[in-house]
C-alpha cells in the first residue's frame, strides 16, 4: 500500500489447487510462488486447499471458465460455507447465518470429580449431549426469527446476490431463500477439555488424540442430526474465540478455582488447536490437527508460527502448504514477525525491535496476527489474547 506498508484488511486468500497452480509445470505455478514471496513479507495471502477431500466437487473442471462456481471459499478468518442440503455445492450467493459456542472445558470439569475414567469420560459425553441440543434448538430460534426480515432491509444482499433473491419483491420476507445460509455449532478449549479429563492434550498423547477425534466426530454427527431434525444446514466450527476465550475461561476459574493445565492461564486454546504454548514442530502440528478439519465444516484453520526473518526464504511458506497437501487440511496461514518504522519506512522482522536502527524513531508497527486478522498494535487486545499472545512458541520447520 501507500510507501509500501502491508495491507491487513481485507484477507487476501489463495486458492492452492494441482493442476492449476500447485505442482512446478501447472500453467499458473509461477504465481503461486510469487504468492508465497508476498506471504514471506505480508503474512497475507493465507491459502485454502481446494484439493482437499472435503473441499472438492465433481462439477468442477479446470477448463471451465465458471470453475470458481464449484470452489470452496473462505472468509478470512475462518468461516466456511460449502456443502448446501438445499441447493447446488457452492460458496456463492450463501453465508453463514449465525454461531453459538458451546464451552467443552466447562463440561469437562464437571465430570472430573468422577474417579473412574470410563465413568467419567461417559459423563462427559452425555452433558455435551444435552448441551448441543440446547445450542441446536437456540440456532433454530434465532432462525426463526432472522426468517421474518424484509428483502428491502438487505437491499443489495437481498436482491441480486443472494441466491434465490431476484425473484423477492422488497416487501417479502426472506424465508424462502435464508435456508441457504448455515449454522455453525462451534466449541473453544479441545486441548483444556481433554486435559480436565484424562490429564493430557492431544499433543501429549495418542490416547487425548484419539478422544479429541471422538468428541469433534459426536459434535459432526449431532450436527448432521439436527440438519435433519430442524432441516438447515448445520455444521461445527472451530471457534476462534476473540473474546471467548476470556469470558469462559474467566467464569470458570470464578467457580472452580485454578486447576492446572485447565485454568491455570488467562485464556482456552483456540479450537482444536494445540495449546499456542506446546512445543513441537510443524508437521507434528499439522498431524495433529490436520483430522479436524475435515469434521469443522463451518471453519477450521491450521496456523505455523515461525521464527525470525522469512523474507529471504519464501521456501517455507511453500513447505507449510506442502503439509496442508500432504495431511489434507483445507485451509491456513503462517505467522511471522514484521516490523515497520512509521516515520522513515524501514522494516525487520526482530521480535524485540522498540526504536528503528534507521532513524531512531520508536514509532514503530510491529505486525501481530490475533485470530485471524493483523492488527499494528497490541493496545486493544484484551487480556486473555495478550496472554495467549506471550505465550507463543514457534514452530520449527
Ligand atoms: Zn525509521
Amino acid at each position: 500500500m501507500g510507501n509500501g506498508s502491508t495491507a491487513i484488511f481485507p484477507i487476501q486468500i489463495w486458492k492452492k489447487k494441482r493442476g492449476v497452480n500447485y505442482l512446478p509445470g501447472d500453467r499458473n505455478y509461477d504465481l503461486y510462488q510469487m504468492a508465497c514471496k508476498v506471504t514471506a513479507k505480508r503474512f497475507f495471502p493465507n491459502y485454502l486447499n481446494l484439493d482437499a477431500t472435503y473441499n472438492q466437487c465433481d462439477k468442477w473442471k479446470a477448463d471451465d471458465p465458471k470453475r470458481y462456481e464449484y470452489e470452496v471459499a473462505t472468509m478470512g478468518c475462518r468461516t466456511r460455507v460449502f456443502e448446501n442440503r438445499f441447493g447446488k455445492k457452492t460458496s456463492i450467493g450463501r453465508g453463514n447465518l449465525s454461531f453459538t459456542s458451546v464451552n467443552i472445558v466447562r463440561l469437562a470439569i464437571e465430570c472430573m470429580s468422577i474417579e473412574n475414567k470410563e465413568e467419567r469420560i461417559a459423563k462427559f459425553f452425555e452433558k455435551l449431549d444435552a448441551t448441543l441440543a440446547i445450542a441446536a434448538k437456540q440456532l433454530h430460534e434465532r432462525f426463526n426469527f432472522q426468517k421474518t426480515a424484509l428483502a428491502k432491509q438487505f437491499p443489495l444482499l437481498m436482491s441480486r446476490l443472494w441466491i434465490g433473491s431476484e425473484k423477492l419483491k422488497p416487501n417479502d420476507t426472506i424465508e424462502s431463500v435464508i435456508n441457504q445460509g448455515t449454522l455453525g455449532v462451534g466449541f473453544i478449549g479441545l486441548a483444556e477439555c481433554l486435559k480436565a479429563l484424562i490429564g493430557k492434550h492431544h499433543g501429549e498423547s495418542e490416547e487425548a488424540q484419539q478422544l479429541g477425534l471422538k468428541i469433534v466426530t459426536f459434535m459432526r454427527d449431532k450436527c448432521n442430526d439436527f440438519s435433519e431434525q430442524y432441516s438447515h444446514g448445520y455444521a461445527v466450527l472451530a471457534t476462534p474465540a476473540e473474546g471467548l476465550s476470556g469470558s469462559f475461561t474467566r467464569r470458570d476459574k470464578k467457580e472452580f478455582g485454578i486447576i492446572p493445565g485447565v485454568t491455570d492461564r488467562e485464556y482456552y486454546t483456540n479450537s482444536s488447536h494445540v495449546p499456542v504454548y506446546f512445543k513441537c514442530t510443524a508437521i507434528e502440528k499439522a498431524k495433529i490437527e490436520a483430522p479436524y478439519h475435515d469434521l469443522e465444516r463451518a471453519g477450521h484453520i491450521f496456523y505455523v508460527e515461525i521464527d525470525g526473518d522469512a523474507t529471504h526464504n519464501p521456501d517455507v511458506v511453500a513447505s507449510v502448504v506442502d503439509m496442508m497437501d500432504k495431511y489434507n487440511m483445507g485451509y491456513g496461514s503462517i505467522n511471522h514477525n514484521r516490523n515497520r518504522c512509521m516515520d522513515c519506512g524501514y522494516e525487520n522482522a526482530d521480535k524485540e525491535m522498540t526504536k528503528c536502527p534507521k532513524c531512531g524513531s520508536e514509532n514503530i508497527d510491529k505486525l501481530q496476527r490475533i485470530t485471524g486478522y493483523l492488527v499494528g498494535t497490541t493496545d486493544r487486545w484484551n487480556r486473555a489474547k495478550l496472554s495467549e499472545l506471550n505465550d507463543r512458541t514457534t514452530h520449527s520447520l
